[in-house]
This record gives C-alpha cells, sequence and structure tokens, in this order.
C-alpha cells in the first residue's frame, strides 16, 4: 500500500466551521500516525480511523493550534468505552506530559502516563512506528518546535510544522516526494513562512502542499505565490 496523507485540517490560528486547526494522518508501512492535534482534529479523524488504531502521535510544537485536542483524547483513552491495551507513542516538544497534565489536574496529578508513553523530541530525534521512520528536526519558530519527515522506506513525506525560514527546513524537504508546508503569513517573518519561502524550502522537493494559510492570505493568492494548486483542505487525501 503507498504512504498517504489525510489532511484533517489546516486553519490558522483558530478552527473554522467544518475547518479544524493543522492535523494530519499519514498512513504507509502497516502504521498510522497522527501528525498534529489541532482543535477539532479528534473529531475528524474519527472519520478515517479509531482512535485506537493510531499507532503514535507525533506533535511539532505546543501552540494550541497544534496541540489541544489531545486533552479531550485523554479523556478518549482514559474514561471512555475504547480501553485500549497500552498507552498510545506521545512523540512531543520536551515538557508536553507536564504541560498536559497541569491543564487536566483537577483534584489531583493527571494520569497522562496512562493515556501516552511520551517521547521528548529533539535535533535528530528518530523513531520507528512499525514499518514507518520519523526523523524529527528542529526548525525556528521562537520556541521548541519540530519539522519531520516520514518514510515507509520507499516514498517520504515531509512536514514543517510552524517556522521561519531556516537551513534544517531546506534539508528536511530536500528529495522529499511530498513537502506539506505552512503558509501562514503574507509578509516575511522569523517565526512563520511566506507562500515564496515554502516554495523555497521546496526547490529540492517532489510536490508541495501548502497547508496551515494564515487570516490574512487567500488560500488561491498563497497557492499562486507558491507555484503549487495544492493547498490542504479537510478530508483531502494525497498518495505521498
Ligand atoms: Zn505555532
Amino acid at each position: 500500500m503507498p504512504m498517504e496523507l489525510i489532511v484533517l485540517g489546516s486553519a490558522s490560528p483558530y478552527p473554522r466551521p467544518g475547518e479544524p486547526c493543522s492535523g494530519y494522518l499519514v498512513r504507509g508501512g502497516g502504521a498510522t500516525v497522527w501528525l498534529d492535534a489541532g482543535p477539532g482534529t479528534l473529531a475528524a479523524l474519527q472519520e478515517h480511523t479509531a482512535l485506537t488504531d493510531v499507532d503514535a502521535i507525533w506533535i511539532s510544537h505546543l501552540h494550541a493550534d497544534h496541540v489541544a485536542d489531545l486533552l479531550p483524547a485523554v479523556y478518549a483513552l482514559l474514561f471512555a468505552e475504547l480501553r485500549p491495551a497500552k498507552p498510545m507513542p506521545l512523540y512531543g516538544p520536551p515538557g508536553i506530559g507536564e504541560r498536559l497534565g497541569a491543564f487536566l489536574s483537577n483534584t489531583g496529578p493527571a494520569p497522562i502516563g496512562q493515556a501516552f508513553a511520551v517521547h521528548e523530541l529533539h535535533d535528530g530525534h528518530f523513531a520507528e512506528v512499525d514499518g514507518l521512520t520519523l526523523a524529527t528536526r528542529a526548525v525556528e519558530h521562537g520556541f521548541p518546535a519540530f519539522g519531520v519527515r516520514v518514510t515507509d522506506g520507499a516514498r517520504v513525506l515531509a512536514y514543517s510544522g510552524d517556522t521561519g525560514p531556516c537551513a534544517a527546513l531546506t534539508e528536511l524537504a530536500g528529495g522529499a516526494d511530498l513537502f506539506l508546508c505552512e503558509a501562514d503569513v503574507p509578509t516575511p517573518s522569523p517565526v512563520h513562512l511566506t507562500p515564496e519561502d515554502a516554495a523555497r524550502a521546496a526547490h529540492a522537493a517532489g510536490k508541495l502542499v501548502l497547508t496551515h494559510i494564515g487570516p490574512f492570505l487567500e488560500p488561491a493568492e498563497a497557492a499562486g505565490r507558491a507555484g503549487t494548486d495544492a493547498v490542504a483542505t479537510p478530508g483531502t487525501g494525497y498518495e505521498v
């Protein structure tokens, strides 16, 4: 089965009707990985798979529009009918377990470790999830943030996370068959990309799919400026 990317949501910086924030499913090598868990994506994910059929979660950074749905995911994994056999592997920035636990703490410590087996990311982090490998790079977003290359050994998907222009992003995209890249801002920024920045980072990649297009850019304008016809919309699937 070829590797597949399914867009759960791409809205920035808050969800709109029918448009969750950042979240994606990657399927391949017998594995299903959930990349980023923005608000609205837990419901959208269930249009495609059961939460308990997700093999691992990978989180780019701790901004709410990329991580908020991990909070109800804890409830789903611990307090509902799903009853997973073991904690779900969660790859995320340093401190992610504590951040979730602090929000979910009511009368005592929240049992995050029962829901998630937390693995903290760093530049060069490498993980194997069944037949998929995830290679993480640190990118520039003003605080710890990461991009990732996912491969099944045959094809490569690269995802920018949120970032400004940086060498790590260009390296991340180089040689990828599909590059899923944010284009959040209309004018240059140290912590986000313009459509032109995305196109420059994608110069050595295959198909460029724009995502996380911010509120001050029209998707059609962003696509035109980046020279691609692919803009991530909820429910869209791409063969990598
Ligand atoms: Zn962000």
